[in-house]
């Protein structure tokens, strides 16, 4: 039997069942991590594991339809079928972004649509692992009356969703007008507890924290290790898609610093495994507006920054005090990384280019072709590279960004390529003349 378990991150002793509730080391304080058994593991090939994968992803066998639950193995390999928790998340496309590679002089660039999930977000994947996670604790007997979350708005659409297809009940904490339409009305929709906080994120953190010290509510944020589990598979699945071949270079918008982990610890598990012999490199992009990591890099991460994160159009990753930050250090000296920030107008030019190539890209995913372009043209990355943007989220959760950018209303925002639609009568040869002056 492969077995995997809590263990600290920080390296104290002790291993803990995946099925306590517990999220911080009893010793030293820090975050917890799940550890596998790696010789267990062993005892299969790469080329078995790469076969294996394939198999499952191109089948809608229960559970294995879903892009995380086909590497179950390497997730939480003892959940029972009947308590996984799943709305088939994962296998999203990979996006040759070939015209706007050529733009940027960078042929080899692809976009990861992890927003080409069920609620809109890669939240999906660690949140069907950490659902199904309570799903078994539940049916083991285990008094646990909700599962909460603070959030910017994916994690908590994702947490309300997967809750609701399970039939347990949530509890979401939302910085009160600083998520999207889509957002808020997600978990509204979902039948989650929504309390909207006057605070911000970093503020809903604290006091989801203090409620969910009492262990009938179970806390559902990625400080919860078991979300970086399903959220690894990402840095797998790039590199299953490019036929186990791992590219130079992944581009990660970041905020509370635990997805650029889960990406990375889903390629180290590859290396150790033998499916990939070497690691593509890390960008971690951040806006300007909400930038500790990016403070802290020019540090040299000698000391962690927290600071009061500004409003940013990058709503979710607006953060001040991540707090996977010990996470994500560990994880750019491991894969030689990067830390660049984006402009509120860099970002929300960035997206708009990208829209004019095929894409739709939400304001977090314009900050990380923001930073590509910036990497890009000081030689940091170089033409020859194979680069993946992750896109977190999909552009239809963020109309109101789209729309003010079209409208010219952004602040601090200059819309060189705002497209608003022309307003005309009824008349045959009033629309010939625009058409005639504006595609010739
Ligand atoms: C959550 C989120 C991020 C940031 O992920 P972290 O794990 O908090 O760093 C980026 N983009 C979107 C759209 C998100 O929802
Ligand atoms: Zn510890």
């Amino acid at each position: 039997m492969i077995a995997a378990w809590f263990q600290c991150f920080r390296g104290c002793p002790g291993k803990y069942s995946l099925y306590e509730v517990m999220y911080t080391c009893p010793t030293c304080g820090g975050l917890l991590e799940v550890a596998h058994d790696m010789d267990a593991l062993r005892a299969r090939s790469a080329a078995g594991w790469m076969s294996l994968f394939e198999r499952r992803a191109s089948t809608t066998q229960w559970p294995y339809g879903s892009g995380v639950w086909g590497k179950r193995e390497w997730i939480i390999p003892d959940l029972a079928d009947e308590n996984v928790v799943s709305l088939f998340e994962g296998n999203s496309n990979l996006f040759w972004a070939e015209r706007l590679g050529k733009q940027i002089g960078l042929p080899d660039l692809w976009v990861k649509m992890c927003g080409n999930s069920h609620t809109g977000s890669f939240k999906d994947l660690g949140m069907t692992v950490l659902v199904s996670v309570v799903k078994q604790m539940i049916a083991r007997g285990q008094p646990i009356r909700a599962v909460a979350c603070a959030s910017t708005g994916d994690t908590s659409a994702a947490l309300a969703a997967y809750g609701a297809a399970a039939g347990i009940p949530t509890i979401v904490f939302l910085p009160q007008g600083k998520v999207s339409a889509a957002q808020l009305i997600q978990p509204i929709a979902s039948g989650a507890l929504v309390l909207a906080l006057d605070t911000d994120f970093d503020g809903c953190m604290r006091v989801v924290q203090e409620v969910t010290r009492d262990n009938t509510i179970y806390l559902a944020n990625s400080m919860n290790s078991l979300r970086i589990e399903g959220q690894k598979t990402v840095g797998i699945e790039i590199v299953q898609q490019f036929d186990w071949a791992a590219p130079d270079w992944i581009v990660i918008p970041v905020g509370n610093l635990g997805n650029i982990s889960a990406v990375g610890n889903g390629l180290l598990m590859m290396k150790e495994l033998g499916l990939i012999d070497r690691l593509p490199r890390l960008v971690a992009a951040q806006a300007a507006k909400a930038n500790p990591l990016y403070l802290s890099a020019q540090n040299g991460f000698q000391e962690k920054v927290v600071v009061q994160a500004q409003q940013t159009l990058a709503s979710a990753i607006q953060i001040g005090n991540p707090v996977s930050y010990e996470k994500a250090v560990k994880t750019l000296q491991a894969f030689d990384g990067v830390v660049e920030q984006a402009t509120e107008h860099e970002l929300a030019d960035a997206a708009a280019r990208a829209d004019r190539t095929g894409m739709y890209t939400c304001p977090h995913t314009g900050v990380a072709l923001a930073a590509l372009f910036k990497l890009v043209a000081r030689g940091v990355i170089q033409p020859h590279e194979r680069v993946v943007v992750i896109s977190t989220a999909h552009g239809l959760k963020f109309t109101q960004f789209k729309m003010g950018y079209h409208e010219d209303t952004l602040p601090e925002v200059e819309a060189v390529a705002a497209n608003p639609p022309v307003y005309l009568p009824p008349d045959v040869k009033v629309v010939k003349d625009v058409i005639a002056r504006r595609i010739g």
